[in-house]
């Protein structure tokens, strides 16, 4: 029997897990509910569990028929939910107010589970697996908070893999790049300071809406002029808060935005934050007022290293056939905070379609994930485990 038919006959199972997490959505760092029935499933069978990993992440460790590789591999799955309304109807729709796994991280975990299920029925492995389910994927940079608590210092791995599910690709599709994936991520925020007044006598004020507006322009030639044409980069604003809508005669005093910007390659990112510094400083002064501009970091970029994705590629190869697997995949402007455990350790991230009606997709309020392919994810984690560490 393969890996896909053993896992097969616990779908029924695995699809109760998966709808029962779907109905008890929970969001970044309060996964209290989630992270209990996973380390209760892993202590089940026989997995030493440890959590509090980075606040509310849990940690497996299974130890293979033989342990004389010296090898480890780390499995990722998260765990967190969405503050969207879920406008579904069917029975396993969320059951909390404003909260819904509208990213299948509901499905992830369950695979994930789904792995550990059959391994640690198996064992047909010479090393260890450690089983990471992560808090805060959405924004939270759950992957983080795992690391800075010893993750990988508790727990060595050599290499380490995740998925995501992918509604635009076909159920029983894997598609990954031997090199970039998911792009990194920082926000600003800026702040314009004039001087508020009568709109009726503009020369007494100094009105930060005209300084914001020349802002927004000239931000818009930062990809257009100086970053190199041969690489990605977006800068987009999100925000913008002037003045109050029914005032009248009123030039507000300050004027806030905020966006953010992607980028793959870290010249890119010192190039972005640059400009951004340097134009919001020389319009402030040009107009005779304050532009201030706060950077944050988030994600960088989440970057397969080639052996990694050549073995994700193998697995699924041979559990899904060569027609099922994309080796070119177009690397998204998206961000991901695997990233995170990337820039650690060699490792892969690899899609997995799932399929889906229309409105499917994620973060929609119609999102479901797909059940179909609970067993095609198990299998691509475990059977990735038997391929980095053969008996
Ligand atoms: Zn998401
Ligand atoms: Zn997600």
């Amino acid at each position: 029997m393969t890996i896909l038919e053993a896992i097969k006959q616990d779908h029924g199972a695995l699809t109760a897990i998966r709808r029962d997490l779907h109905a008890h959505p929970e969001l970044g760092y309060e996964e209290v509910r989630t992270s209990a029935i996973v380390a209760d499933q892993l202590r089940a069978l026989g997995l030493e569990v440890h959590t509090g990993i980075g606040r509310t992440g849990v940690v497996g460790v299974l130890r293979g028929q033989r342990c004389d590789s010296n090898r480890a591999i780390g499995l990722r799955a998260d765990m967190d939910a969405l503050p969207i309304a879920e406008a579904n109807g069917f029975d396993h729709k969320s059951r909390h107010a404003g909260r819904m796994h509208g990213c299948g991280h509901d499905g992830h975990t369950t695979m994930l589970l789904g792995a550990a299920r059959h391994l640690a029925a198996t064992r047909a492995f010479d090393g260890t697996v450690v089983f990471i389910f992560q808090p805060g994927e959405e924004g939270h940079a759950g992957a983080r908070a795992m690391i800075e608590d010893g993750l990988f210092i508790r727990f060595p791995v050599d290499a380490v893999f995740a998925l995501h599910n992918w509604p635009s690709m076909p159920p029983g599709t894997v598609g990954l790049t031997r090199g970039p994936m998911m792009a990194g991520i920082d926000r600003f925020e800026l702040t314009v300071e004039g001087v508020g007044g009568h709109g009726a006598h503009p020369h007494q004020a100094n009105d930060p809406i005209i300084v914001a507006s020349q802002l927004i322009a000239a931000l818009q030639t930062i990809v257009s002029r100086n970053v190199n044409p041969l690489q990605s980069a977006v800068v987009s604003l999100h925000s913008l808060q002037a003045g109050a809508p029914s005032a009248l005669s009123v030039i507000p005093a300050e004027v806030r935005m905020s966006g953010m910007v992607k980028w793959y390659a870290p010249a890119v990112q010192e190039t972005l934050q640059r400009r951004l510094t340097d134009i919001a400083h020389g319009i402030g002064l040009a107009f005779g007022t304050t532009a201030r501009l706060d950077y944050t970091a988030l994600y960088p970029p989440t970057i397969n290293t080639p052996i990694e994705a050549e073995a994700v590629m193998r697995v699924a190869t041979r559990i899904l056939g060569p027609e099922h697997v994309v080796q070119d995949l177009e690397p998204s402007m998206g961000s991901e905070d695997f990233a995170f455990m990337l820039r650690e350790r060699p490792g892969a991230y690899f899609r997995l379609g799932q399929g889906g009606a229309d409105g499917c997709f994620l973060h929609s309020p119609t999102y479901d994930f797909n059940d179909d392919v609970l067993p095609i994810g198990a299998a691509m984690f475990a059977g990735l485990v038997e391929d980095q560490m053969p008996l």
